[in-house]
Order: C-alpha cells, then structure tokens, then sequence
C-alpha cells in the first residue's frame, strides 16, 4: 500500500481541523454578536466529525499497515525518515487520543465550560466561594485523566506531555528550583528603584498605531500575501495553514506599547507557523514541536529582541516620528529604561521579564501540589498569597487579583504553565547561540535587520516541526542540554546595569 493514502486521510482531518480554527478566529474577531449561537452549532459538528476521524477503524486500518500499533515496529521498507518518524508521532497521537474515553471528554468539556462561564462571574464579584467547587471538579477530573493516560513516577507528568512532550515533573523541578531562588534575589535588587514612564500612557492615534503594528510584522519577516493582523479582546495567533495565518493585537487610546509588544509576541508566534513545510500539511512534521517551544519564539522576538537595546536604537526614531508630541522630548535611554522597568505587580500578563518567572513557577507548584493531594481548593487563596508575598514581596487584597486571575485552571488547562517559563529558558538559549554566531548582531539589529534571524529560526526550529521533541531540538540547535544558565546571565548582564545607572 502506498503512503499517500494514509496521507491523504490524515490531511483531510487537519483540513477539518483548520476550518475549525478560522471559526475560532471569526468568533473573535469578525462575527456579528448573534452569530454565536449558529457557530456553537458548527464547532460542535466539525469536533464530532474530527474526533470521530482521529478514532475511527479507517484510521486505525490505515496506520496499522505502516506501524505496528502495539509495538510501534514499522512495517514498511521503503518508506523514508520522514515517513518513518510521522508513523511515530501518529502512533503516539493514536494512543493518546484512544486512552481517553468519549464520555471523559464530553464529560470534561462540559464541567469546564460550566466552570468557566461561573468563574467569569466570580472574578467580577471576587467570590471564590463561587469558584472553588467547580475547580474542585476540575482537579478531580485532572486526576482521572492522569490515571487515564498513565504515569510511571508522578500524576503531574501525564498533563505536562500533553503541552510539551517528554518533559518532566522532575525535569521541570530541576530548572525551576534555581531559577526561582536566583530571580527572587534578583527582583529584590531591582524593585526598589522608581523609574519614570508617564510617556508611555496618554492618547495615542490607534491608525497610527495600527500601521506601526503592521510595519514591525513586515519587518520581522511575515509574508502579508500569508498573514492578516486584526483586533480582538486579547491578542493572538491562530494558524489555519502555513500560507495562511491570523494574527490580532489589542490597540488602546492610553498607550501604544503594550499593543506594539504584543504584536511582535504573536509575530513571532506567526513566524515559527509560516516556517513549517506546507508539503507536509496533514503531518506531524508541520506541527509546531511543543507549546513551550511556540512560546520561544514569541518570547524571543517580545522580550530577548523586543526590548533589547539595539532594537531602539533602530526603531525608535520610528516611534518617535509617528508620535512626535509624545515622544519628542524623551530619550532613547528614558524611553528604554520605562519599558524594562521591573515591578513586582499582581497580574502575571502585565509582569517584565524578571518577575514573569515567578508567577509561572507559583501556579507549577499549586498544581503540583493539587495532583499530590497536598493542597485542597480551599486553602488555595491563603497558599497563594503567602507564595506571593514569599516571592514577589506584595499580597492581593482579592482573590479576584490573586487565585482566579487566570482563565487556565477553569478551562481545564493543567499542565500548561510551566510551558511558559520554559519558553523563556528555550528562548534565552536560542539567543545566546545567536549572539555567538552572529558577532555584528547587535548592529544588525540597530539598522533593523532581522532577516538573519528569520533565516536562523527557521533553520534551527521552524522546519522541523515535530520531527524532534522539544528538549532535544534546543539541543540540536545550541549545543547544549535545558538549564537555566543562559536565561539567568541574560537577566543579570541587562538588569543590573540598568539598576546601577537609575
Ligand atoms: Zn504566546
């Protein structure tokens, strides 16, 4: 039998799948408010028909004519390493998908649909009260799951496969331990200096804004005949194909530079989709590796590139000439040192660069805690504060500000966290392979120059897509293993002149 009809089926399923994106992106973006009734019903039909696919005896017929289901032995001679790791990924997905049964799922989809619409009303009205016996069936579910899809050492590790595959709890524990001592002491040092940024806010022109958005995307390198950039709520990537990715940013009158960062987040998200090989569509190797990896690079192009030095340099003439009356009077260095201010502050969204870790790492270890039947839900909001006040130095005065400020937990997202935190490890290490093998990157960089960049990711990560698991494609790529090495001397080589200088 040939390959292709196995490729042929399980491209048709993506196509579906894609449809199912771009209802995602009009609901949030395009869709007329009363249109959300007919597409509930839309989503629901395509998620029947997907699953229904991904399960069905045709599928499995298929794969088991190239790989052994049982003991992933492949079958066929000829095929070649492309084929032959596809077969993998499939297989793995196939198991995957088979170990949680139909009524889990429906089951699970409505509890979390049930807790998110509760805890929208709850974080208004700051009542956890509210909340906390649908996060309590939450976790019960979690941990069902977990003995669903089975663990060798801790229940947290099954959920963490699910967004970054092959990780650890003990993995993830071995990072987390030093990055968290080393960014407390580094948040200590750096949070007591009072830096100026009343420029940042004000009234901004949101066309203006909007064009400079766009610029940045064209600069970065994403193809405009391949990427549209709308509004929304909150700012996201949603890849429908390689050749065809949606990105939105959230503009404001009071400011433009939360909008402008977020904008390069999702580019850099868009980059790595339209890096993947579209010959490949329907296969895991134009899947992106991990969502940690995903993170990597929108943290890379937000933070290690976006709020470096260099990049002002090039482009904060830019700025200035497109808000002349707010920007004309303020420095390059007044305006660099506003933007990488750190601030211990409540809201992980709105955290810099120093803090951010350590709101990741606190959720990590309430999960942690919550799967090892250490933590129940009603001692969460006291467990939380103390955490915050242990590591960032400051308390909420709600819950609404503290433990339910994250949509994760009600969605049903466990194990999703500590992707972020990794994003930024993968990140730092990518970065600094870069800086030792571009010694003019810094000058590129003020001439506005990225396409270097571009060209290296895509090398290094874009094209691979899942052909490697994410700790060893970072490998692969800077010659190293995972530690938090890179990421802590990034921190501390443009943090602490910073700190002396204010
Ligand atoms: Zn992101």
């Amino acid at each position: 039998m040939d390959f292709k009809q196995l490729f042929d089926f399980s491209r048709s399923t993506h196509t579906l799948a894609s449809i199912e994106r771009l209802l995602f992106w009009d609901q949030e973006t395009m869709m007329p408010t009363q249109g959300i009734d007919i597409k509930t019903m839309q989503k629901k039909e395509l998620a029947a028909l997907i699953h229904h696919r991904k399960t069905s005896k045709e599928y499995e017929k298929l794969l088991s004519q190239f790989i052994a289901l049982d003991s992933g032995e492949i079958l066929n001679d000829q095929l070649n390493d492309d084929q032959k790791r596809s077969l993998e990924l499939m297989r793995e997905d196939y198991h995957k998908m088979k170990k949680l049964p139909v009524d889990f799922i429906t089951e699970f989809a409505e509890v979390t649909s049930k807790a998110t619409h509760v805890w929208i009303e709850a974080r208004q009205n700051d009542d956890f009260e509210l909340f906390a016996p649908h996060l309590s069936k939450i976790i019960d579910h979690m941990k069902k799951k977990a003995d669903l899809l089975g663990y060798i050492n801790h229940p947290y590790d099954p959920l963490l496969d699910e967004y970054e595959p092959q990780i650890t709890t003990q993995t993830i524990d071995s990072l987390f331990d030093p990055l968290k001592k080393a960014l407390i002491d580094l948040t200590q040092q750096l949070s007591h200096h009072s830096i100026p940024d009343q420029f940042l806010y004000g009234s901004f022109d949101r066309t203006a804004q909007f064009s400079l958005n766009t610029g940045i995307l064209n600069n970065m390198g994403l193809d405009p005949k391949k990427v549209r950039l709308d509004q929304s709520a909150h700012p996201f990537c949603m890849p429908i194909h390689p050749t065809d990715i949606r990105l939105t940013t959230h503009v404001q009158d009071a400011g433009f530079y939360q909008g402008f960062s977020a904008t390069m987040h999702e580019g850099g998200h868009g980059l790595y989709e339209q890096g993947l090989d579209p010959d490949f569509f329907g296969l895991p190797l134009a899947e992106a590796a991990s969502i940690g990896i995903h993170e990597s690079q929108s943290k890379l192009w937000e933070t290690f590139i976006g709020q470096s030095f260099s990049f002002w340099k090039g482009y904060y003439p830019i700025v200035q000439e497109t808000f002349k009356e707010q920007f004309e009077n303020i420095s390059l260095d007044s305006f660099f040192h506003a933007i990488n201010a750190v601030r211990p502050s409540l809201i992980r969204i709105h955290a810099d660069e120093v803090t951010y870790g350590l709101h990741v790492i606190l959720r990590y270890e309430i999960e942690k805690a919550f799967m090892e039947g250490k933590l129940s839900v009603y001692e969460l909001p006291e467990f939380w504060n103390a955490k915050m006040h242990e590591y960032l130095g400051i308390v909420p005065h709600t819950n609404a500000q503290g433990c339910m400020q994250d949509i994760h937990w009600a969605s049903g997202l466990f194990g999703y966290f500590p992707t972020y935190a990794l994003g930024n490890l993968y990140a730092a290490q990518l970065h600094h392979t870069m800086l030792a093998a571009f010694p003019d990157y810094n000058v590129r960089l003020e001439n506005r120059d990225f396409k270097f960049i571009r060209e290296w990711l895509l090398q290094q990560v874009h094209r691979h897509g899942r052909r490697y698991y994410p700790q060893q494609l970072i490998e692969k790529a800077t010659k190293k293993k995972l530690a938090v090495d890179d990421f802590l001397s990034y921190l501390n080589k443009k943090y602490l002149p910073i700190s002396a200088r204010a």
